[in-house]
């Protein structure tokens, strides 16, 4: 049989061709993929013709059409359902991609043309996407090295091919101890306190991994905060907490000590090369934030009221403690325990009274509705799409007029062989009058009914406006399309979307309840409003405490990235974060900072684009969360616009104005309005 990737796909929405391709296609696709890639880069670069923006940057831009295909099913493929055979090709491929990438920036005559064109770039006929594109390409190919002298291009181009083997490495070996720790329970006393929801989710546990009758929890997110939550056991939940700081960090051949430290200097060795005086001066360049210390002055700015906070809510649990007749000092494995039982206490609501109401394919078609209200789009359920595993769907979405603006494919459980966390990707990208081809993928626990927490709502929002940054985007070129922006202006249409979804009017519209169908009660609604603001000191610092240790991994000397424990502690106590909670992530298993370089020096992004989507959605609460002027300047102005032009100048113009960091302390309840 022919190599699929080497046939035209005739699938509807141009779907690739799921049951034909095999794992051995990927290998021999990804080979001629790059020799095509590689045959077009040297035709642009050795063309006779003198350098035209059309015969060089546009060239460029259509150039390597076989590796998007290949890849764009390759890359979803190994985060969402991989295999041995899978991890081995994306070990290889990854080599590939780097030394392709080395070759591309290492290309003197193709500089040569772009930089002529940059050099002439104020005379050029040019509109301002076709700006922005020479500049962007320019730009990446001085950081990727394309300036160095001779000397220097071989050394960076090891130092990349050493960081990919690395990266991946890491990244496999954080799977490998989050599939590995499991916490099999038998007895009633064990599981003491944790809802049949969760308990549910547990046996599925048990049964898949062939513990037939027993409760499994695992340190993958979805497993180990019902259990922290809701378990009474206490030497239970310290067991699980241990198991999960420590991941990454045991003493077994999945230890990520020497491969992050080794990935540190790699990046700063690379950086100094290149002209900067550490990583994060060199990732922060190409960012709307632009210099580390005008990310460390947000974090500072956010940081004070945020500890302030965090002490006060740790007295609290620590009275709520004493008030049950305990006297143990609060730990951080307590922390979720007590702070549900302050929420219940405070609020009268746990998730157990919430979680009937957040039934996933209600809280799916309240994302389409919000949708629908805001830019008109309709999603239509696709059943004969032939996908690459059982549990995905896909949506054909229209525009009010009948378009078609893309395929829509969503992939919520959780699975082994699926990565953790929650993502959105593409199979295909827009580019001039082609569609996307837009996929979801979350993590949350197969059961019947499938009940979401508050926090798995936000996160089913969150990467639905992604999605829309996706599907909605309408630019010329394909690498300025959708979530193609600097990459702390990224989470802004995904944030703002999560302001959606608890507004009592849209609530109303889809939280009902799963038995009875009645919608939400406004009393609930109001409690939930009252409880948002809640444990907020805690979610602000451990979120905080983590972007600084990705800084300082990134900015430090030499001498301090070689220690594990002395950097994170050196971290940690000058913040002076308190000793009951820990860093979201800690270091050996910070996957946003050391299984690629995409979040490096950018865990920080979050809160940045926070303040971005607090101001923008304080924007729609002035004149009406669907109010059809602001909908359309949020469409016009950024969801469509992806990076075909400088953040600041897209956000100025939807909103008016400079974002100011006031909405973001007022959500979080960090300071009163
Ligand atoms: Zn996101």
């Amino acid at each position: 049989m022919t190599n699929p990737f080497f046939e035209p796909w005739q699938n509807a929405f141009g779907l690739p061709p799921f049951d034909l391709i095999e794992d051995h296609h990927f290998s021999e696709a990804f080979d001629r993929a790059f020799e095509e890639h590689r045959a077009e880069i040297s035709a642009i670069a050795l063309n006779p013709e003198p350098a035209t923006f059309d015969n060089t940057i546009v060239a460029l831009e259509h150039s390597g059409a076989l590796l998007e295909k290949v890849s764009g099913v390759f890359f979803n493929l190994v985060g969402s359902d991989t295999n041995e055979q899978r991890q081995a090709i994306e070990m290889t491929v990854s080599a590939q991609w780097s030394n392709h990438d080395s070759d591309l920036f290492a290309n003197t005559a193709l500089f040569d043309r772009i930089e002529s064109l940059h050099q002439q770039r104020e005379h050029l006929p040019l509109d301002p996407d076709q700006r922005q594109l020479l500049a962007t390409l320019h730009q990446s190919f001085v950081r990727g090295g394309a300036a160095l002298t001779d000397l220097d291009k071989p050394r960076v181009k090891a130092i990349n091919e050493r960081l990919a083997q690395l990266e991946t490495q890491f990244s496999q070996n954080v799977l490998k101890e989050t599939n590995e720790f499991e916490l099999i329970l038998h007895t009633p006393d064990q599981t003491k306190g944790l809802p049949d929801s969760v308990l549910a989710a547990a046996t599925k546990e048990a049964e898949a991994r062939g513990h037939h009758g027993a409760f499994v929890f695992t340190i993958s997110r979805s497993s180990i905060t019902p259990f922290l939550q809701f378990a009474e056991d206490r030497s239970l939940r310290e067991k699980i907490y241990r198991a999960y700081v420590q991941c990454g960090d045991n003493d077994n051949a999945a230890n990520n000590r020497s491969a992050l430290t080794e990935i540190a200097n790699l990046r700063r060795d690379k950086a100094q090369i290149l002209g900067f005086s550490s990583h994060a001066e060199y990732m922060l360049a190409d960012r709307m934030a632009e210099t580390p210390l005008r990310v460390h002055a947000l974090l500072d700015e956010i940081w004070r009221p945020a500890q302030k906070k965090v002490n006060e809510e740790a007295e609290d649990l620590q009275q709520q403690i004493l008030a049950e007749g305990q006297n143990f000092k609060l730990a951080p494995w307590d922390w979720w325990f007590y702070t549900e039982k302050v929420r219940a206490a405070r609020f009268d609501l746990s998730e157990d009274d919430i979680k009937p109401y957040f039934h996933l394919p209600a809280v799916r078609d309240g994302a389409f509705s919000v949708a629908n209200k805001l830019f008109g789009l309709t999603f239509n359920r696709v059943e004969e799409a032939n996908l690459y595993h059982p549990d995905v769907e896909a949506y054909d979405v229209t525009a009010p007029n009948g378009d078609h603006v893309g395929l829509f494919l969503v992939d919520y459980f959780s699975r082994p062989s699926k990565r953790g966390g929650a993502w959105m990707s593409e199979f295909r990208g827009q580019s001039g009058a082609i569609r996307p081809i837009v996929v979801n993928c979350c993590n949350f626990q197969k059961s019947d009914p499938c009940l979401l927490g508050l926090d798995e709502v936000a996160t089913l929002f969150h990467e639905f406006g992604h999605g829309l940054h996706g599907l909605m985007s309408q630019v010329r070129y394909p690498s300025q399309a959708g979530t193609n922006v600097k990459q702390d202006f990224v989470e802004l249409p995904s944030q703002i979307m999560e302001h959606w979804a608890l507004e009592p009017e849209v609530l109303k519209d889809y939280a009902k309840h799963v038995s009875t169908g009645q919608p939400i009660s406004s009393t609930l609604i109001e409690k939930i409003q009252a409880a948002n603001t809640f444990n907020q000191g805690f979610m602000t610092t451990e979120y905080l405490a983590a972007s600084y240790l990705d800084l300082a991994w990134h900015e430090s000397p030499q001498e301090e990235t070689t220690h594990v424990d002395t950097l994170e502690q050196r971290t940690l106590d000058r913040i002076g974060l308190i000793d009951t909670v820990s860093p979201r992530y800690k270091s050996t298993y910070f996957q946003h900072i050391f299984a690629g370089d995409h979040y490096s020096a950018g865990y920080y992004s979050y809160i940045w684009a926070e303040v971005l989507d607090a101001d923008g959605f304080q924007a729609f609460k002035e004149k009406g969360i669907f109010d059809p002027d602001t909908a359309h300047a949020f469409r016009t102005h950024i969801l469509e616009k992806g990076g075909s032009a400088e953040p600041m100048t897209l956000y100025r113009a939807f909103r008016g104005r400079d974002p100011e960091v006031t909405a973001l302390l007022n959500h979080r309840g960090l300071i009163s309005e």
